[in-house]
């Protein structure tokens, strides 16, 4: 079973380069406070639950009209239907592309090994020793180092991204990411935006200026092929 919590029918900008759906897994392991799907982090099955079945469905009329899909969360990894709901979209013809907070190596690695996926994006929450500090949970971080290091490894196109909220992430927190992701491909800052999330104290907070941010990109691009923010 893969509990799924939503569908959008077609993006433009979520998976590069391509056209296609978004699916929402329901769940989550985090609690980060900037969290824009707080719907999604409770494991209860939702009221407005969506079957396999029907995305399935919706997709076969997608059929050389989308390039892909999209499969984010929540944190998809956490179900155990995540692999035969990926198989299935594969068989039918599409890219995959997965979002995901990087604590479950062992599924990103079967997944990569039997070429299930064709882009993956994962989140980068801290440097290794703040992690639980910004997710708001107890976190392995042996897992979090197994995924960046199997990801890099990959043949598959990758990029890690980090949601900036300015009083939780200092220039020497950059400093510290830069190193645990040195020699990686790509890195991409996301501003903060204070709208629906989950912490609602985090509601005053901002993030850093442009001006900021192009410092720290600057910074960064001594670990890091090509670091951006948007
Ligand atoms: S931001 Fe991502 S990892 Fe953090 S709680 Fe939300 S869905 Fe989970």
């Amino acid at each position: 079973m893969f509990i799924i919590n939503g569908i959008q029918k077609s993006t433009l900008i979520d998976f590069p380069k391509k056209i296609a759906s978004i699916v929402f897994s329901q769940g989550c392991n985090f609690r980060c406070g900037y969290c824009h799907n707080p719907e999604l982090l409770s494991l209860n099955i939702p009221k407005k639950q969506i079957s396999t079945e029907e995305v399935f469905s919706f997709l076969k009329t997608r059929i050389e009209k989308l390039d892909g899909v999209v499969v984010t969360g929540g944190e998809p990894t956490l179900q155990s239907g995540l692999y035969d709901f990926i198989k299935e979209i594969k068989a039918m013809g599409f890219l995959v592309k997965l979002d995901s907070n990087g604590s479950n190596p062992k599924i990103l690695e079967k997944l990569t090994e039997e070429n299930l996926l064709d882009y993956i994006a994962m989140d980068i929450k801290a440097p290794l020793e703040k992690y639980s500090e910004i997710t708001n949970v107890k976190i392995n971080t042996d897992n979090i180092q197994k995924s960046i290091n199997l990801i890099m490894e990959s043949p598959v196109e990758y990029e890690f991204r980090t949601t900036v909220v300015k009083s939780q992430l200092s220039f020497e927190d950059f400093e510290k990411i830069g190193q645990l992701l040195k020699g990686a491909k790509r890195y991409y800052l996301q501003k903060f935006v204070a709208s629906k999330i989950f912490d609602e104290k985090l509601m005053n907070e901002t993030t850093y200026s442009n001006e900021e941010f192009s410092v720290i990109c600057r910074n960064l691009r001594k670990y890091i092929q090509e670091v951006d923010f948007r």
